[in-house]
């Protein structure tokens, strides 16, 4: 591949599943590669081993002094702070600091790419916007934070006709010329705030998906998130927003179109075009906003409105985010692995009407319970217990809902059966992380559906 990078040479700080990613786009390209990264060799292992065979100098710990200033380009890792000494005094002779995403802009530039970011809901938006850019009959490329890094996209730039990429505030940082036709900051939480000094530094840098959008492209915003709004005045092109209230937040700028939530579904009033949801991958009202901007996305780039219903209705739903597992003698099982915190339990709650049996539990993370017992009132029936925080739990749910202490998954599954009867729904939700029981939440989740398939 022809690149202005042939025989140059590129660091690339740290080699997680991106930095990798970056390498072989490198090499691809004919660059002369460094690899540098915190972890030594044997706990880097195969990587390593890899690395050093395709030609890559491999530099772990801490980097001898002048690596940076010798580079042509340094590539960082999102995990990376670019903030750091080093990278700063690189910059301060001229090299030029780029994230991963950047990089494989430099290939893609060519690619309508429609960028999706926000605090939550990044993941479900991005592959329900692949879906429906799939549906179109588009070759569309996928990932991004979420799956296969945009490198990877890079490396066959002809293969796409779209790019729908989810992309992390960390993402957002590292890039500088990178250019979305449409882009989306889904809403704005406390999030981050050991990497950003404040609240408003962690807006700033989602904005920059606004960064260097100019004719033919647009924004899409969160009507009812005033910070959202107040962020979209960083983009200089038409503005969209969804809203499932129907109000629009003040400060922001005006909104050529607003998608609107309605019973059994949404409507664009630009285009007086109503979409129907029925989709059990897509329920709450958290989904009904994923599906809005993912419906701007697509029919604002280019998408027909009959394949749009169609990928709404056929969008299969991302593993351990409120995922229907199993309807036995009428009871429905759904895997919530993923709500790790008690907001995402929260967002559950809201998406059923009630007759809850929840598991929850793990290694809390110190957020009081209260809200999640506030919201599930009339909704939770009884509440399995797991983990280590299982006693708080069962603290802030005493004379509310009947408490079952369960200690493992296996044994709340068990319970849940013998207690559950047609018309109820055993929710997974642990508000939680799964590290004292689980190696991670994917681990938690595939637990229990393997539990549940066992029944
Ligand atoms: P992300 O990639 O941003 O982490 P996901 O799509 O994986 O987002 O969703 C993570 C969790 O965030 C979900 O399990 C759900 O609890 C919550 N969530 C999803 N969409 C939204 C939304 N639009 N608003 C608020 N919370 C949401």
């Amino acid at each position: 591949m022809p690149s202005a990078l042939s025989g140059q040479k590129v660091l690339v700080f740290g080699l997680a599943k991106s930095g990798l990613a970056a390498i072989r786009l490198l090499l691809a390209q004919g660059a002369q590669v460094t690899a540098l990264d915190a972890r030594d060799e044997a706990a880097l292992g195969d990587v390593a081993r890899e690395l050093k065979s395709q030609g890559v100098t491999l530099v772990t710990g801490s980097a001898p002094p002048g690596l940076f200033e010798e580079q042509a380009l340094v590539v960082v890792s999102p995990g990376v702070p670019l903030v750091l000494p080093e990278l700063q005094e690189a910059r301060k002779v001229g090299v030029p600091i780029w994230g991963e995403i950047e990089l494989a802009w430099r290939s893609l530039s060519s690619v309508p790419l429609f960028g999706i970011t926000g605090t939550n809901g990044k993941s479900t938006t991005t592959a329900l916007t692949g879906e429906l850019f799939k549906r179109g009959g588009g070759r569309t490329f996928v990932g991004g934070n979420l799956g296969l890094p945009l490198a990877e996209a890079a490396l066959k730039p002809q293969d796409w006709d779209s790019l729908v990429v989810e992309l992390s505030s960390f993402q957002l940082e590292g890039i500088l010329q990178m250019k979305a036709k449409g882009a989306v900051i889904l809403n704005l939480t406390p999030d981050h705030l050991d990497r950003y000094p404040t609240h408003d530094a962690y807006g700033e840098a989602k904005a920059r998906i606004f960064l260097n959008q100019g004719l033919g492209d647009f924004a899409v915003l969160n009507a009812e998130d005033a910070h959202v709004m107040r962020l979209g005045n960083h983009a200089n092109v038409p503005a969209y927003g969804f809203s499932v209230s129907g109000q629009v937040a003040p400060g922001g700028p005006q909104l050529k179109g607003l998608a609107v939530a309605r019973p059994g579904g949404f409507r664009l009033d630009f285009l007086n075009e109503d979409y129907t949801l029925t989709n059990r991958a897509l329920r709450g009202a958290h989904n009904a906003q994923n599906a809005m901007a993912a419906t701007l996305l697509a029919r604002l780039g280019g998408v027909s409105r009959e394949a749009v219903q169609a990928g709404l209705d056929s969008y299969p739903g991302l593993p351990h985010r409120l995922e229907s597992v199993r309807v036995l003698d009428g009871v429905e099982w759904v895997n919530d692995s993923k709500a790790t915190n008690v907001d995402s339990v929260l967002v559950a709650l809201r998406a059923f009407a009630g007759n809850l049996l929840l598991i929850a539990g793990g290694k809390g993370k110190g957020a009081p319970y209260q809200p999640m017992v506030d919201e599930g009132r009339g909704k939770v029936k009884a509440v399995l217990t797991i983990g280590q925080d299982a006693e708080k739990l069962a603290a802030a749910y005493e004379g509310q809902a009947a408490v079952h202490p369960c200690g493992t998954l296996d044994a709340a599954v068990r319970k849940a059966r013998e207690l559950a009867k047609a018309g109820d729904t055993v929710l997974l939700s642990p508000a939680c992380a799964s590290y004292d029981q689980f190696k991670n939440f994917e681990d938690r989740g595939d637990t229990f559906k393997r539990l549940v398939q066992a029944l």
